[in-house]
Order: C-alpha cells, then sequence, then structure tokens
C-alpha cells in the first residue's frame, strides 16, 4: 500500500464536472482578472466566515502583508508572533517594515502561549499575529484582553484553520483582521495560488483593496502592489467552497480515527483539542518517540509523512541574526524532535489510516 501525504487529484475527481463547467464558464466569459467571479466569491466567503468584508489577493502570504502596510507598520514597529508557523507568519512582518518578536508556544496545541506575550511587550510593540496551527484556533480570549489592554492590533494566521471555531466564533472574525492560504493542500485550495483577508473594518478592507490593486484602478490614490486573486481561481474556489463543511468532517472523523488505533501507544501522543475549540484538521501531528526512526519506518511501508516544520521559526538561519538559544522557546523548540505528521486528507480510507497506525504500532514493538 502506498499512501501518500495529500491526494489532491482524489479530491479533484470528486467534483470534476463542477470544476469544470465552473473553468469553462470563466474561459467563455473571459472575466480573467476581477470580474463578477471574483466578487461572488469574496461575498460567499465573508458570508461563510461571517464577517462584513472580503478581499482577495494572491496567496496568503500577501494577505498578512497588506494588512500589515493597512494598519500602517511603521520602520521599528515590532509584531509579535509565534515560535511554531510557517515563515510567512514572520517574513512579512520585516517585509513591512517592522521587527519580528517570538512568542514560545502552549505545550499542548502548539498555539502561542498567551502567558508569554506581554513579557514581550515594549513601548514600540504594535501587534500581535496568533497562528491557528494545524488547524486548532489559538487561545484568542486572553489575546485579545492582552491587545485591549496595550492598544494592539490582532491580525489572525487562518491559513490552516478554515471555519475553525473559538467559544462558537469562527477563526478571522475575534481579531482586528483574519488572513487566509488557498494553496493547493490547504483545507479550502486553489488550483494555484489563492488568499484573501476578512476583516469588519470597512475603511481597513477599503485600504487593502486598493493598495493590492496598484493604489487604485483609473486614479492611483497611491502606489500598491499587483496582488490579485485571479477569475479562474475565484470561479474554482466557489466550487470548493461549497463542499468545505463535509471535507471538514471528514478531516475531523479521519482524525478521530487516528486517534482512537493510536491512542494506547505510550510512545505516540495524539493530538488534543482544547476545551471551547474545534479542529479542523488541516494537519494530524502527533508527538513520537525516536521520531526520525518512525519516520524512515513508515516510509519504507510506503507511509508518506512530513515535519511541519523541521526547525521553530527563531531556529533558521533567517532569524540567525536574533541570537535566540533553544531556552528562550522551550516548548517550540522541543517539537523540533518529536512532531510527525500523518497522511490526511478528506479523501483518505478507513483501510489506509490502519495501515498507517499498525505500521506505527509494528516499530514500537519491534
Ligand atoms: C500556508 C500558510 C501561509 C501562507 O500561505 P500562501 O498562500 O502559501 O502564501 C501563511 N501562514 C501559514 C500558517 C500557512 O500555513
Amino acid at each position: 500500500m502506498n499512501i501518500p501525504f495529500v491526494d489532491l487529484y482524489a479530491q479533484h475527481l470528486e467534483i470534476k464536472e463542477e470544476l469544470d463547467a465552473a473553468i469553462q464558464t470563466v474561459i467563455a466569459e473571459s472575466q480573467f482578472i476581477r470580474g463578477r467571479f471574483v466578487s461572488a466569491f469574496e461575498e460567499e466567503f465573508a458570508a461563510a466566515v461571517g464577517t462584513a468584508h472580503c478581499v482577495s489577493c494572491a496567496n496568503g502570504t500577501d494577505s498578512l502583508y497588506i494588512l500589515m502596510k493597512g494598519l500602517g507598520v511603521q520602520p521599528g514597529d515590532e509584531v509579535i508572533t509565534s515560535a511554531h508557523s510557517w515563515i510567512s507568519s514572520s517574513e512579512t512582518i520585516t517585509q513591512a517594515g517592522g521587527r519580528v518578536v517570538f512568542c514560545d508556544t502552549d505545550a499542548e496545541t502548539f498555539t502561542i502561549d498567551p502567558a508569554g506575550i506581554e513579557a514581550k511587550i515594549t513601548p514600540r510593540t504594535v501587534g500581535i499575529i496568533p497562528v491557528h496551527l494545524y488547524g486548532q484556533p489559538a487561545d484568542m480570549d486572553p489575546i485579545l484582553e492582552i491587545a485591549r489592554k496595550h492598544g494592539l492590533w490582532v491580525i489572525e494566521d487562518c491559513a490552516q484553520a478554515h471555519m475553525a471555531e473559538y467559544k462558537g466564533k469562527k477563526v478571522g472574525t475575534m481579531g482586528t483582521a483574519g488572513s487566509f492560504s488557498f494553496y493547493p493542500g490547504k483545507n479550502l485550495g486553489a488550483l494555484g495560488d489563492a488568499g484573501c483577508l476578512v476583516t469588519s473594518d470597512a475603511k481597513l478592507a477599503e485600504w487593502c483593496g486598493l493598495f493590492a490593486r496598484h493604489g487604485g484602478k483609473g486614479e492611483h490614490v497611491m502606489e500598491g502592489i499587483n496582488s490579485r486573486l485571479d477569475g479562474l481561481q475565484a470561479a474554482i474556489l466557489s466550487v470548493k467552497l461549497r463542499h468545505l463543511e463535509r471535507w471538514t468532517e471528514e478531516r475531523q472523523g479521519i482524525a478521530s480515527r487516528y486517534t482512537r488505533l493510536l491512542g494506547g501507544m505510550a510512545s505516540v501522543n495524539t493530538p488534543s483539542i482544547a476545551a471551547g475549540r474545534t479542529h479542523v484538521f488541516h494537519l494530524y501531528v502527533i508527538r513520537a518517540r525516536n521520531r526520525d526512526e518512525l519516520r524512515e519506518h513508515l516510509r519504507t511501508d510506503g507511509v508518506a509523512t512530513m515535519l511541519n516544520y523541521p526547525k521553530a521559526l527563531p531556529f533558521y538561519p533567517a532569524y540567525d541574526y536574533l541570537g535566540h538559544e533553544p531556552g528562550d522557546f522551550p516548548n517550540a523548540y522541543a517539537c523540533q524532535q518529536d512532531i510527525l505528521s500523518l497522511p490526511i486528507f478528506p479523501q483518505l480510507t478507513p483501510d489506509a489510516i490502519e495501515h498507517v497506525t499498525a505500521s506505527i504500532s509494528r516499530f514500537y514493538a519491534a
């Protein structure tokens, strides 16, 4: 048995006719940039999330950058984000002119530890970017409380957590704004790069929309950038959005099957879901003893796995200049040694799941 980490073609085949029809319609109408398909998707996604505004753009990295420009980040401004994320969460702080300040994660949920944030706040701090990592929301109430107390903005990095909820509220609706990626492998993925930001702040949405499209069409009220969602991707995303709820339930079903089958193994820690939160399982990440050997064993059994991510952000060469040590981020650093992402995608079969867990069980029994 060969089990890929994700199988995007399996997802495509499920809805091929709908996708083909949508693609042909966009081509027939030649609505490639802006146009009705982009506007329709923006409205549908805003409604699905429950925010007033959705501004689409080229990818989920640009959406973070555009938001920080919109929030007026100035040279020297400090922005606090999680030590455990994809580098988009931090590189865009630098690109916007700010300074990256990393905060450690909570050992159970892999999301930013609110208890660590206040110690990182200085007079130059302007904002916080919590990341809803792997599909589970960060602990937003204390984060928002700290932000209120210190007058900071909050951008939720929702790239891995479409429609996940925290105390009944969808991610992207709690902070000043939310940022989403529609990279093909994300829970809602285009057939290429795509992203968007959502906010209930009309002024911020308007500014971000102008900035993303050369500062306005016809009348350039300012200089901007070119970061657009195209009509084909928008039409594809509209089709896929109609299936997202079912796909999310399927991901959650796969995760609980994994957890049931792995639950008894002393050498494996399965993901925990904090009270009051839903987890949409973009990734199913275990913590495993002898992780590297286990990973190799799974590979020889035909099971593809990933490390998300091989290192915590402060320990990549890109951040050598900050001079951090493992002791600065003990929880994020500990993950480097033992996290392992198992295959998860809505079409993963019960047989495949059992193949994975049986292989893990054999490894530890040996
Ligand atoms: C995927 C991802 C992004 C960036 O999305 P792109 O669309 O690939 O630019 C940002 N943050 C996190 C946490 C991500 O996983």
